[in-house]
C-alpha cells in the first residue's frame, strides 16, 4: 500500500494547503481534517504523516523509498500512532484501540475509504456501539510522550474524533494544551457538531470538500469499471468515493436510485417548490442514459407499490429500504391515479431520449405527479 498524497483521489486544494504550511514552517501541532464520508480525510492524514516523517521529501509528496516511507506504507512506523473508536470487549477490564490494531492495519492496507459501519463489520458480527472511553485518551497520552524512535517527529492520527464524548475530550484537551515536543496530532472527523469548542480552538481546521463527479468517474475508469457504469456510479455517489465503489460493484444501482426517488416523491407530495427546483437541477446534470434509467426505476417502484396494495405483499420485490418507504408511500398509489402516473413517467422518459430541456421536463412532471398523488377519486 502506498500512503502517498498522490494515492488520495482529488483534493488538490487540501494537499497544497498542507504542503504549503510545511514549506512555510507553520505545521500546527494539531490539525483537524473534516469532511463527509468517502471524501478522503483518513487518506490525507496518512499522506501528511508520511510526508512529515519522510527523510527525503519532494516538493509535492514523500519519496516512497526511504526507511521511513516504507515503514509507513507497511503501517509499522514506530513514530506513527493511531487511535480510533472500538467497542468494549467482554471479559477484559479495559479495552484499548490497540486491541483492534491487527484488524485496523488489515483494513487500512486494503483501503483508506470506509465508513464506521464497515469498520464495525471488520471487528465484530454483533450489533455493537463504537466508543472512545476515557482510558483511551490516557493511552494516547502514553504513546505521544514516548521518545521518538527515529529522532524525527511523531504523528498521532485520531480517526472519527467526532465520536469522542465530553469526558474523553477533556482528557484529550489537556494533551493538546501541553503537547509533547515534535508531535503532530491529526484528527479526522466527519462532522464538527459534537466537538467541544475548547478542542476546536486548539486545532487548525481544514475542510475536506466532496469529490467532484468527474474525479470519481475518472478514478472508476482507471480501476477498469466500464465508462457507462462509471458515469452512473459517479452521478449517484454525491462526492463519496466509498459509495461510488459500492455502486460500481453492485449489479444494480437501486441504492442510489431509491434515495433520489423517495426524496422526489416526498417533495412532489408536499409540492416543495424549492426542493423540486434543486432536484431538477441535479436531474439535468445527469445525462440522458441515467435520466432514462431513473424513470425506469420510478415506473418499477410505482408498479411494486400498486402490487403491494392490490395483489399481495408476498409477490412484491423490494429491498428493505424500499419496503420501509413503501409502508407509507403505497397508500398514495391507487386505481384512481396509477395509470396516469405511469403514463406521465413513461412519457417523460420518451421525451428525455429526444433531447428536450430536461430541467423543465422534470419540474413539470413533478407538478403533475403532485396532482396525481393527491387524487383519491377519478379525475
Ligand atoms: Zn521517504
Amino acid at each position: 500500500m502506498s500512503f502517498a498524497f498522490q494515492s488520495v483521489i482529488g483534493q488538490s486544494t487540501v494537499k497544497s494547503r498542507l504542503l504549503h504550511s510545511y514549506k512555510e514552517g507553520r505545521v500546527p501541532h494539531a490539525i483537524l481534517l473534516n469532511g463527509q464520508e468517502g471524501t478522503g480525510g483518513l487518506g490525507l492524514a496518512l499522506g501528511l504523516a508520511r510526508y512529515l516523517l519522510c527523510e527525503n521529501k519532494g516538493e509535492e509528496d514523500s519519496c516512497g523509498q526511504c526507511k521511513s516511507c516504507r515503514a509507513v506504507d507497511s503501517l509499522q512506523h514506530p513514530d506513527l500512532h493511531f487511535s480510533f473508536p472500538f467497542f468494549n470487549q467482554t471479559g477484559s477490564e479495559k479495552t484499548f484501540s490497540d486491541d483492534f490494531m491487527a484488524a485496523w492495519r488489515k483494513m487500512l492496507l486494503s483501503t483508506t475509504y470506509f465508513n464506521t459501519e464497515f469498520w464495525i463489520s471488520q471487528i465484530t458480527k454483533d450489533n455493537k456501539q463504537l466508543l472512545f472511553p476515557v482510558h483511551e485518551a490516557n493511552n494516547i497520552a502514553k504513546k505521544v510522550f514516548l521518545k521518538s524512535f527515529y529522532n524525527g517527529p511523531k504523528v498521532m492520527i485520531i480517526w472519527m474524533a467526532d465520536m469522542i464524548k465530553e469526558d474523553t475530550s477533556n482528557k484529550l484537551l489537556k494533551i493538546l494544551e501541553e503537547p509533547p515536543a515534535q508531535t503532530i496530532f491529526i484528527l479526522v472527523t466527519e462532522s464538527m457538531e459534537q466537538m467541544l469548542p475548547t478542542v476546536l480552538s486548539r486545532v487548525q481546521q481544514v475542510h475536506v470538500p466532496l469529490l467532484q463527479q468527474q474525479e470519481i468517474e475518472a478514478q472508476l475508469i482507471k480501476e477498469e469499471v466500464s465508462p457507462e457504469r462509471a458515469q452512473l456510479a459517479a452521478a449517484f455517489a454525491n462526492g463519496n468515493w466509498w459509495k461510488a465503489q459500492q455502486f460500481a460493484e453492485n449489479d444494480d444501482f437501486n441504492e442510489g436510485l431509491d434515495e433520489f426517488f423517495q426524496q422526489w416523491m416526498r417533495m412532489c407530495y408536499k409540492k416543495d417548490l424549492f426542493q423540486i427546483t434543486e432536484q431538477s437541477n441535479t436531474f439535468q446534470g445527469w445525462g440522458r442514459e441515467i435520466q432514462k434509467q431513473f424513470f425506469e426505476y420510478a415506473l418499477e417502484q410505482v408498479r411494486q407499490n400498486l402490487m403491494k396494495n392490490y395483489v399481495g405483499e408476498d409477490l412484491v420485490q423490494m429491498t428493505p429500504g424500499e419496503w420501509e418507504f413503501a409502508t407509507k408511500f403505497s397508500k398514495f398509489i391507487n386505481h384512481f391515479n396509477v395509470e396516469d402516473l405511469m403514463n406521465a413517467i413513461a412519457k417523460a422518459s420518451y421525451y428525455v431520449a429526444r433531447n428536450v430541456n430536461s430541467k423543465l421536463l422534470f419540474t413539470q412532471l413533478s407538478l403533475d405527479v403532485h396532482q396525481m398523488l393527491r387524487r383519491n377519486t377519478y379525475a
